[in-house]
């Protein structure tokens, strides 16, 4: 099938994490801090409490006033840093612009940072240490890995730059031995980058952008745009253009989402053995 589904994988991997978790010695606990009441951040909300409930782990969510002051979410996040019975901690995106995402962020533990976004765990990835990694890098990898797919010896190329999804791939990517190419807005001649790509990897949050002439014949295609257009989902991949030139593909709904949502759990299980460890 060309349309890689990833629902089936987010199940079979989602079984294997419900089978470690059913045998922990007490319930795992994720902290949600929402500020505002966007109603993105409220369906991503809602997807994890959905898995969370499956996968018997208690979720707490702070949802905070859109006015709130930086100096109070700071506090709350050092509560839940000494809280031993929080495993994971997550700033649901977006936030109001008046407050700096990097400053909070970087205020939760980084054994709690689920997420993967405070400097120590960025660095650690950068370095190939053991570490918390972005959810949808992660979900990427894990795509690559359920199918089989050798990115050893690919020519990869990523479009998108950001910190919670382009850069951590790049690296990640790396650090699993593949040759990677990372584009961005400024990338001059972009179709000759992405011609040449065996995988070829989007996330620029631009409704069906790629179209057939930007993909080399057979090439797999895993677009990570999530967008809406009259109320329906599409990904930065014009999918019916592209389908009969690409070998695989990654399908928007359904695709990598079906398993970032997956990889916030699979990190606060990390998380909690990281910190039974210490
Ligand atoms: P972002 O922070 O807005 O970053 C977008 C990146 O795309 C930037 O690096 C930007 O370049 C680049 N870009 C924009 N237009 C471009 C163009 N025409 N040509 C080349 N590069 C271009 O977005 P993000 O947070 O990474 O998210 C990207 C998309 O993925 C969104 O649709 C988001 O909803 C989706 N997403 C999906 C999942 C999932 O689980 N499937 C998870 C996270 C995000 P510059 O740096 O030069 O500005």
């Amino acid at each position: 099938m060309k349309i890689l589904d990833c629902r089936k994988i987010k199940l079979e991997y989602v079984d294997n994490i419900k089978k470690e978790i059913d045998k922990l010695d007490r319930k795992l606990t994720l902290t949600i801090i929402q500020i505002g009441n966007n109603e993105a951040s409220n369906i991503y909300i809602n997807q994890k409490c959905k898995l969370a409930s499956y996968l018997n782990i208690n979720i707490d969510i702070k949802k905070l006033d859109y006015n709130v002051e930086e100096k109070e979410i700071l506090n709350i996040i050092n509560e839940l840093n000494n809280n031993d019975l929080v495993d994971g901690i997550i700033i649901q995106l977006p936030i109001p612009d008046n407050l700096n995402l990097s400053r909070l962020q970087n205020e939760i533990l980084p054994e709690k940072d689920v997420d993967g976004m405070t400097y120590v765990n960025k660095a650690k990835l950068i370095s190939n240490e053991e570490s918390l990694i972005p959810c949808t890098a992660k979900a990427i990898i894990d795509i690559f890995n359920y199918n089989n797919i050798d990115i050893m010896n690919k020519n990869i190329v990523i479009i998108g730059r950001s910190e919670l999804v382009g850069k951590p791939l790049f690296n990640l990517l790396i650090n699993n031995n593949a040759t990677v190419t990372l584009c961005h807005s400024k990338t001059n001649n972009l179709i000759q980058y992405t011609k040449q790509a065996d995988i070829l990897i989007i996330a620029i949050g631009k409704p069906k952008y790629i179209t057939k002439e930007y993909i080399k014949k057979d090439a797999i295609v895993i677009d990570v745009g999530i967008n809406r257009i009259d109320n329906k989902l599409c990904g930065d991949v014009d999918l019916d253009d592209v389908i009969d030139k690409v070998s695989f593909i990654t399908p928007v709904p359904n695709g990598v989402g079906q398993l970032t949502t997956y990889e916030v759990f699979y990190n606060t299980l990390k998380a909690y053995k990281i910190r039974k460890e210490k």
